[in-house]
This record gives structure tokens, C-alpha cells and sequence, in this order.
């Protein structure tokens, strides 16, 4: 298929992906698939003041009616499965298996929120005063904004989406520069579920196509109650003053530097598997990819040969093509990065095995590698820094709290894992005094959450969290509520304010 007919199956077509000034690239070739009209600033606000037009109406419809709607949007995702994973792996280089596995995902939320919408409970409290009676309700946020990364174009937009819908938000999504045909795709897809809703208010849902400057005058207007921005750091600490700077609430979303510690009883066999998964995998591009691997000193040789061999044989090559298990980098930007990274590595004591520029004559504008492993001489400064690429960082250890301390003491803390059949280790890693991630694992890899857990991650990964869970509170807003329904008027503290 070719991309205007991956476009075209999805409703893409004409004078929408053309005569802009924004080229869209495929990771596959490096080759511009379209042109697109970036919106303004003054987009910006008109968006934001349409979003907080349909506010005052989503807000009072009932919450199990907005969840049909969300219910509409899963039917319409699950027919458009196949295309829109398709369109995922064409725009962000990711292998068919994933894109199809994103759409899943989207699928997956769509059903957890429309069970939530018919649980967005409160509390009721005990009273200390006499025929008085407390509880909380839950309420809509307002108006809520999705930034997302290129490299879960669409699935985190629906994390979003699907639960700031049923809990009576409208949202704008200002979508990567580098993916906004999913993003497109997207909106044609929720459109279909809006026309079989019916009566949904107008601008309940709209996309700015843009990059820095678009995004930064929705994060800065006061219409916008929540921002829900997935990224780099470097974007979080932009994103994140701003936002608290007018109070707006916000939920960031930022860069993992994700480690394993495998363990002298560690199952090796389980272990290589899922190392191969999360480290390679998405060509190493998801926030969760395993990016540090902190083995005990005792069977690091008999892990690293086994490691070795399947990185020298994991298929790289086109993502469309059936068989490929690792894709491009998502630009040529993305290869030096990589480059500087292993370069840096090897300054700082590493050696270095893999890394090279691959297929460079059938694709010279695109990024493909073979993944690296760079063995450390310990954490240095390149192995504290999120590179969003395929590196893994191997270091030993003696004892147990080393290995610990080694996978706290970087900046950020998404995702994290132990391979061991100890269970005293097993469970010092989940203590308190253990991982100090917002993911922590046993016996699994670090990446390919399910969406019924919260995600997101501590110190500068932002501290946000979404998806399952109670995350849907950070998009409604908390009353307490006290009534009376006795003849006197007692006072909380037992005061006495009498006239
Ligand atoms: P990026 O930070 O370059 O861009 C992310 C989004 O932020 C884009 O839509 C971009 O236009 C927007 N943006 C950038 N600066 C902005 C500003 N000042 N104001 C408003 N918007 C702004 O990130 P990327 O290269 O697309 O994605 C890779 C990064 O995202 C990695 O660091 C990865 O770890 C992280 N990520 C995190 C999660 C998570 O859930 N923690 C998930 C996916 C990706």
C-alpha cells in the first residue's frame, strides 16, 4: 500500500494534506507524505474559547451518556484498526505489530472509560456535628489540552481523550509536529462516533496541527483548566511553570531512564527475552524502553553473550514489512543523538558493540541502527541521561543495595524492574526503600503497560499520572459538600459564636 492509500483508507486526502507550510516525513524513507497549515495563535485562542463554549453544555450531560459516546469512539477504533495501526507505523517508523498494539490500547481505554463512567464516585464522610451530613462529589474540569510525543502518536491522546470525555471535558489536541496524520486520523475517526452520538455540543474535540508556538499559547490560556502534556523534560520544564504560573492544573508526562537489575537467581532465559523487548523494541523510542541494565557481577557472562546474539540477529528493515523487529530511529536528527550518546560512552570508559548506521543504500534519508549495548564502567553522566534510542547501559554490582541505589540515582523515575526468584529481593525492590519509579515490576521488563494501572512517573518524569486506576481525578474537580438538616447551628470545633 502507499501512503496516500494508507491516507486515503483513513479519509485522508486532497487539499487537507497539502499547500502548508509543515512537511510531514515518513520514518520508513525520510520521504514528505504531506504539507500541512500549521494553526495560528490566534487558532489557539479561538480553540480554546469554542472548548469552553461546549464546557458549559458536556458538563451537565449525564456522565453514562457521555460514556456512550467513548463507547461509539472504541466501535469506530476497532473498525479502523488495521488502517489507523498501518498509519502509526508509516508516520512514527514504529513495526506494524506495535501500531496495531497502539490502536489496542485505544481500544482498551475506550471500554475502561465507559465503565467509569457510570463509577465516578465520591466519599460520604461522618459529621462531628449532629443531623449534619459530608461527602465529596466529582465534578468536570474544564476545557483540557493533550500535547503528545511522536512516539505514541495516538495512544496517548486516547488515555487522555477517553477519560476527560466521560468526565464532561472537551479537549483539544495539539499533536507531535512530527505525527499529525494520526492525529488527523483520529479526528475522522471520533467524528464517525460523534454523527452515530447525536447531540454532542459543537468543538467538543479539535486538533491543532502545530509545534512549539501553538502549544505554548494554549498552555498559557486561562480557558484551558488542564494540560496534559507527554514529552521531553526539557518540554515539562517549559510546560510546567507556565501552567502553574496562571494555577491551570497540569499533568506532565516527561523522559524515563528506565533500569533492570537482574539478580544472581534471575530466570537468564526470561530475562534476555524481555531485555530484547524493552531495550529494542520501537527501536528503543518509548519512554519506558530499558535503557539501563544492572546485572550482578556473577552472571553477567552468562547474560551478555546470550544478549549479544539476539541483538546481532533482531531483523531491522522497513516497519511495514512483515518479520521486521526493529524500525527506524524517527529521523536523522534522532542518529546523531544516537551517535553523540555512544561517542560520549566510549569517553567515559564504555565499550561499545553495535550502533551503526544500517540499509543506508536502499534508505539514505532514513535512520536505520543496530541497537547498542555499551558496557560501563559505572553510571556516568551519559548513562544518567535519557538518549531516545536503542542504548543499553550494562553495569555490575556486588551487593543488593548497590544495585539499588545505581537504579535510583538518576534524574528521572517512569519505569523500572527486577528479574529475580528471591523473594526477600523481590519485595525490598517494591518497598519503600526500594524503586523509587512510578512503575515497578517483577520478572517482566519495564515497558508495554496494561492500561488498567496509573502510569506516569516520579522526579523528572513529571509525576503525572493517567490512564487506569484513579487517575481520572485530575480531570474533574473535588467538592466537599456539608448539609444540615437539623433546626440548630452547631460549629465545627465545638465553638461557641453566639450573638
Ligand atoms: P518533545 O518534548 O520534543 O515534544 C513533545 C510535544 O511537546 C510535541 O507535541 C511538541 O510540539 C510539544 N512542545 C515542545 N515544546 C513545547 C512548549 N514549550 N510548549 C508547548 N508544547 C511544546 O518530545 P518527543 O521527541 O516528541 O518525544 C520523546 C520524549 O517524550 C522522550 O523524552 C520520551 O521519554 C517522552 N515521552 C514520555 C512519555 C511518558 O508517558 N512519560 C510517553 C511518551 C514519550
Amino acid at each position: 500500500m502507499s501512503s496516500s492509500e494508507i491516507l486515503a483508507a483513513l479519509g485522508l486526502s486532497g487539499d487537507v494534506l497539502s499547500g502548508g507550510m509543515l512537511p510531514v516525513r515518513s520514518p520508513v524513507d525520510g520521504a514528505v507524505i504531506a504539507q500541512l497549515r500549521e494553526a495560528t495563535v490566534a487558532d489557539a485562542g479561538a480553540a480554546a474559547a469554542a472548548a469552553a463554549e461546549a464546557f458549559k453544555v458536556w458538563r451537565s450531560v449525564p456522565a453514562p451518556r457521555r460514556g456512550e459516546l467513548v463507547r461509539l469512539l472504541g466501535e469506530e477504533l476497532r473498525a479502523a484498526k488495521a488502517e489507523l495501526g498501518r498509519l502509526v507505523s508509516l508516520e512514527a517508523g514504529k513495526i506494524l505489530q506495535e501500531g496495531l498494539g497502539e490502536v489496542q490500547e485505544m481500544i482498551d481505554i475506550c471500554d475502561f472509560a465507559v465503565g467509569l463512567s457510570r463509577q465516578l464516585y465520591g466519599l460520604t464522610i461522618a459529621s462531628e456535628r449532629p443531623g449534619h451530613r459530608m461527602m465529596e462529589t466529582w465534578h468536570p474540569l474544564g476545557p483540557t489540552l493533550i500535547i503528545s510525543a511522536f512516539n505514541f502518536p495516538v495512544a496517548v491522546w486516547s488515555w487522555n481523550a477517553a477519560l476527560a470525555l466521560v468526565c464532561g471535558n472537551p479537549v483539544i489536541w495539539k499533536p507531535s509536529e512530527k505525527t499529525p496524520l494520526t492525529a488527523l486520523a483520529c479526528g475522522k475517526i471520533l467524528e464517525k462516533a460523534l454523527a452515530r452520538f447525536g447531540d454532542a455540543p459543537a468543538n467538543l474535540s479539535q486538533i491543532l496541527i502545530g509545534g512549539r508556538a501553538v502549544g505554548e499559547a494554549l498552555v498559557d490560556d486561562e480557558r484551558i483548566a488542564l494540560v496534559s502534556a507527554t514529552g521531553s523534560t526539557r518540554m515539562g520544564r517549559q510546560v510546567g511553570p507556565r501552567v502553574a504560573k496562571r494555577f491551570g492544573r497540569s499533568i506532565l508526562e516527561l523522559g524515563g531512564n528506565n533500569a533492570m537489575i537482574v539478580t544472581p537467581s534471575a530466570d537468564l532465559d526470561l530475562a534476555v527475552r524481555a531485555i530484547v523487548f524493552s531495550a529494542i523494541g520501537t527501536c528503543g523510542q518509548r519512554c519506558t524502553s530499558l535503557r539501563r541494565l544492572i546485572v550482578h557481577e556473577s552472571v553477567k557472562d552468562a547474560l551478555l553473550p546470550k544478549l549479544k546474539a539476539a541483538y546481532a540477529s533482531a531483523p531491522v528493515g522497513s516497519p511495514l514489512d512483515a518479520g521486521t523487529l526493529v524500525g527506524p530511529l524517527v529521523d536523522l536528527d534522532s542518529y546523531h543523538r544516537m551517535q553523540g550518546a555512544l561517542e560520549a560512552a566510549r569517553a567515559e570508559g564504555g565499550t561499545v558493540t553495535g550502533g551503526e548506521r544500517l540499509l543506508e543504500d536502499r534508505f539514505p534519508n532514513a535512520a536505520y541502527i543496530r541497537p547498542a549495548i555499551a558496557e560501563m564502567p559505572g553510571q556516568t553522566d551519559i548513562v544518567r541521561a535519557e538518549t531516545f534510542a536503542p542504548i543499553l547501559y550494562v553495569m555490575t554490582y556486588t551487593d543488593f543495595e548497590t544495585a539499588i541505589a545505581l537504579q535510583n540515582d538518576v534524574p528521572q523515575g517512569l519505569s523500572s524492574c527486577i528479574f529475580t526468584n528471591d523473594v526477600r529481593e523481590a519485595e525490598t525492590f517494591l518497598s519503600a526503600a526500594g524503586s523509587d519509579c512510578g512503575i515497578a515490576n517483577v520478572n517482566i521488563g519495564p515497558s508495554g503497560a496494561e492500561i488498567g494501572g496509573a502510569f506516569g512517573g516520579e522526579k523528572e518524569t513529571g509525576g503525572g499520572r493517567e490512564s487506569g486506576s484513579d487517575a481520572w481525578k485530575a480531570y474533574m474537580r473535588r467538592a466537599t459538600n456539608t448539609v444540615n438538616y437539623s433546626r440548630a447551628l452547631p460549629l465545627a470545633q465545638g465553638i461557641s459564636f453566639d450573638l
